[in-house]
């Protein structure tokens, strides 16, 4: 495989990879690649949770279209990982997520990643705020999934999708998180809706709800405040652990929700919080 990367710059990744998962799965042990042939597309893929997931799902053998707003990043990206398909694509703008639709033949994996914190209670939230943060937060998962759920309904076996919230949401209230606390409660509640309208579809659709995550809009927003060395620390205690998690520590729980080892689990809020929320 190696030496056919080196040799061949156009060589079909995914056709191999196809038929390795084919044979693999004759062979051994369906472990060895959790999804094994799937295609699936992540958003926000070029950092943090997103590239993470990316990562993890090719590592188990998926075909993966790896899409976010930052160019560079993504040409990084694919750099890194021969045989992804990377498309600039800015999750707001239905024409795009349309165009972008029109490339992609079969899916069974969609997972929403994009979302942006807005700091701030609701004194400190305007309009404009607020509807960015629902536009980016929500609308772009509706977006999306009522692009792609069609798309879902051709497969034999449905398809599952991943949608980021927090449990900054209807979990937990969290300082300073009014807009976006809404936005992600919001996105369990739709996320249970499609959960129970395309059931028989043999489509899933479930929500992941972490705690504080290592990424580097993280980081962005500690280094934002005066004091980094204190928010660092406040941020680290809200868990129980102590710790902030890895972009990899949620990564493992979102393959397990876009693998069949989930075949049996829909509409539902996953919380991986450290005991932030006990
Ligand atoms: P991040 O904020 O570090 O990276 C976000 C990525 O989104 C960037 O690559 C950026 O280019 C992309 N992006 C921004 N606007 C976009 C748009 N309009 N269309 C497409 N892509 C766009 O990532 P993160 O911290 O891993 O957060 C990812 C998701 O996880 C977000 O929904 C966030 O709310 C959620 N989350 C994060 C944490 C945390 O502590 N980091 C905790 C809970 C939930």
């Amino acid at each position: 495989m190696l030496l056919l990367q080196r040799t061949n710059k156009n060589i079909d990744f995914n056709f191999i990879k196809r038929r390795l998962c084919s044979f693999f799965r004759l062979t051994l042990s369906s472990e060895m690649a959790r999804l094994c042939g799937k295609v699936a597309i992540v958003t926000a893929a070029a950092q943090g949770i997103g590239e993470a997931t990316v990562k993890k799902f090719v590592a188990e053998g998926a075909i993966v279209y790896a899409t976010d707003i930052n160019a560079e990043k993504l040409q990084q990206l694919s750099e890194q990982i021969p045989g992804i398909k990377t498309s600039v694509l800015d999750v707001t703008n239905g024409d795009e997520i349309k165009a972008f639709a029109e490339t992609t033949e079969r899916v069974d994996i969609l997972f929403n990643c994009a979302g942006y914190v807005h700091h701030g209670t609701i004194l400190e939230c305007n309009e404009n705020s607020w509807d960015f943060s629902f536009d980016l937060n929500v609308k772009s998962m509706y977006r999306m999934c009522s692009t792609f759920i069609p798309k879902m309904m051709k497969n034999k076996n449905g398809g599952s999708i991943i949608n980021m919230s927090s449990v900054a949401s209807s979990i937990k209230g969290a300082a300073n998180r009014c807009v976006y606390g809404t936005t992600k409660a919001a996105v369990i509640g739709m996320s249970k809706s499609i959960a129970i309208d395309f059931v028989q579809d043999k489509i899933r659709c479930n929500s992941v709800c972490p705690g504080t995550v290592d990424t580097p809009s993280l980081r962005g927003r500690i280094n934002a405040y005066g004091d980094a060395e204190q928010a660092m620390r406040d941020f680290v205690a809200r868990q129980k652990m102590g710790r902030l998690a890895t972009a990899e520590e949620i990564s493992h729980l979102i393959v397990y929700l876009a693998s069949d080892e989930s075949a049996f689990v829909t509409g539902q809020e996953f919380i991986i919080d450290g005991g932030w929320s006990m």
